[in-house]
């Protein structure tokens, strides 16, 4: 999606501060952080939102969802974190490429 702002960070054709990635994901801080430690985890898969997510992508969304501790515990959130998925217009989403929030404070 070459008018994607996360796309254009996973091609590394915007700069981002990147705390975790492999062939399927990638974590970077959130540019406006609403919490100490503010990550966000994206599918290197342009999937819109979680409205556009598909049964193909349920092993994605596992992997995801299973990384998740893993890069809060690498952030100093090992004793615990917030997530966070806004969905469409409704839900507050702002950046349409699907996005986990990890949010908390490391103590
Ligand atoms: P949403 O409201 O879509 O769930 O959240 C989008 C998030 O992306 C916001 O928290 C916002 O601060 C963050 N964000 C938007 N543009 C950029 C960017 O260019 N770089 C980074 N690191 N974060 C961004
Ligand atoms: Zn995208």
């Amino acid at each position: 999606m070459s008018d994607c702002i996360f796309c254009k960070i996973i091609e590394k054709s915007i700069p981002s501060e990147v705390v975790y990635e492999d062939d399927k994901m990638l974590a970077f801080k959130d540019i406006r952080p609403s919490a100490p430690v503010h990550l966000l985890l994206i599918p290197k898969k342009h999937i819109a939102s979680l409205q556009e997510l598909s049964v193909e992508d349920a092993e994605l969304i596992g992997a995801m969802m299973l990384a998740v501790p893993q890069i809060a515990a690498q952030n100093g959130l090992q004793h615990g974190f917030k997530t966070q998925i806004n969905t469409g217009v409704q839900g507050g989403q702002e950046v349409f490429h699907l996005h986990i929030h990890i949010m908390g404070r490391p103590v």
